[in-house]
């Protein structure tokens, strides 16, 4: 059994060559601090930095002065919830989010509730979507911040951003998206969806991990997160960690080319496996949008078994993906995102994710299928929930 096959691309993504063909360059031989850019190797460093920028920024429709480099997506979420929170509290204590939000995202605004700030989580309907009339009822005169995300990491919906945006705006709200998922799979425009911040990572996309940026659209008023030297023009202190940055502007680079060709083709491949499972395999739940999803994301719930037992069971078949429970650090919980969806626990226990990639082929989604049906028939036939 020497067969692989990675279907978790929503936890991580394999680093593409290029990316570590480019890097490579920033540990051996261009080294240089891009703060001492008084002389050549520091200079280099600056500029290889700029480019990055430049890339990210173009790819977003942002301009590179917009463009911050942090640490990932975890950090990029923190410091624009903290850090508009904090800078705007004369104005008020609300924000906005959702209940299918990264825990990035829910565990900060929990945070912050210590701090005298409430928050409003929106519902979501069945197949993950905000409700827009919601959003509306909920903003009170001390909201001084809207933060949903772009596409959800367990069931791939898709937000109608947009829309979102507009209302943020109309109310003079800023407006924060968590697009950790959705940079690569979805385009992009923070001018045109009204985005005011907006979080990214590069292990997502094909680049290493540790490594992030945030969009902060000029004028917005937030605090600094981290404190420190004048790098990131005074916003973002640390030395930079340029050989992740210069990782991730090859990975976004890579990810803007045959853009459009790319996402057909994990669309098709996206939804060969969605109709296989569902011809396949009797008594499954589609999780999600059945159309505004992202390419890579088939997320079914398996009635009557244990969505860990299915993926060990896959483990030994060399197929790697996630269930809807383990990924909250060895949490017995069902997810939260699949309870907000309005499925009861025990349909929720028994939920898997594939999120697949430019990689994975026909004949994996026929393995996978094979598999799968397998599985399934082997654990309902020792399930005492199977009636
Ligand atoms: C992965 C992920 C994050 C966290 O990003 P890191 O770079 O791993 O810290 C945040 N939000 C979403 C939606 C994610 O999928």
């Amino acid at each position: 059994m020497s067969r692989k096959i990675y279907l978790d691309n929503a936890a991580t993504t394999k680093v593409r060559k290029e990316v570590i063909d480019e890097m490579r360059n920033y540990f051996d031989e261009m080294y240089g601090n891009p703060s001492s850019a008084i002389y050549e190797l520091g200079r280099r460093s600056k500029e290889a930095i700029e480019n990055a920028r430049t890339t990210v920024a173009k790819f977003i429709n942002a301009d590179e002065k917009e463009l911050y480099f942090t640490a990932g997506g975890t950090e990029s979420d923190n410091w624009a919830i903290k850090g508009v929170a904090f800078a705007n509290k004369e104005k008020g204590n609300h924000i906005i989010t959702t209940k299918i939000e990264h825990h990035a995202v829910l565990h900060t605004c929990e945070y912050l509730e210590k701090f005298g700030f409430e928050t409003t989580y929106l519902d979501v309907d069945k197949y993950g979507m905000i409700n827009l009339e919601q959003l509306k009822n909920s903003i009170r005169p001390e909201t001084i911040l809207i933060s949903v995300m772009y596409a959800n990491n367990e069931i791939g919906t898709i937000q109608p951003i947009e829309q979102i945006g507009e209302i943020a705006k109309e109310h003079g709200i800023i407006f924060h998206t968590d697009a950790v998922q959705a940079l690569g799979g979805v385009r992009i425009d923070v001018k045109k969806q009204h985005i005011d911040l907006m979080s990214m990572s590069a292990h997502k996309v094909g680049g290493p991990k540790g490594i992030g940026a945030m969009y902060i659209r000029k004028g917005v008023k937030i605090d600094n997160f981290i404190h420190g030297g004048g790098q990131e023009r005074g916003k973002r202190a640390g030395t930079e960690g340029v050989q992740n940055i210069v990782g991730f502007g090859k990975a976004v680079e890579l990810a803007g080319k045959n853009f459009d060709e790319h996402v057909e083709k994990l669309t098709a491949v996206r939804n060969k496996l969605i109709e296989e499972i569902k011809a396949n395999i009797p008594d499954v739940v589609l999780n999600g949008h059945p159309t505004m999803r992202l390419p890579n994301n088939v997320n079914f719930s398996y009635k009557y078994v244990e969505g860990e037992s299915i993926l060990l069971l896959l483990d030994m078949e060399g197929i790697s993906a996630s269930s809807g429970s383990a990924c909250t650090s060895g949490s017995l919980d069902p997810s939260h995102v699949l309870l907000a969806t309005g499925l009861d626990h025990g349909t929720a226990h028994g939920s898997i994710r594939f999120t697949i990639s430019e990689e994975t082929t026909e004949e994996d989604i026929d393995f996978v299928i094979e598999t799968m049906k397998n599985i399934i028939v082997k654990l309902r036939a020792i399930s005492p929930l199977n009636k």
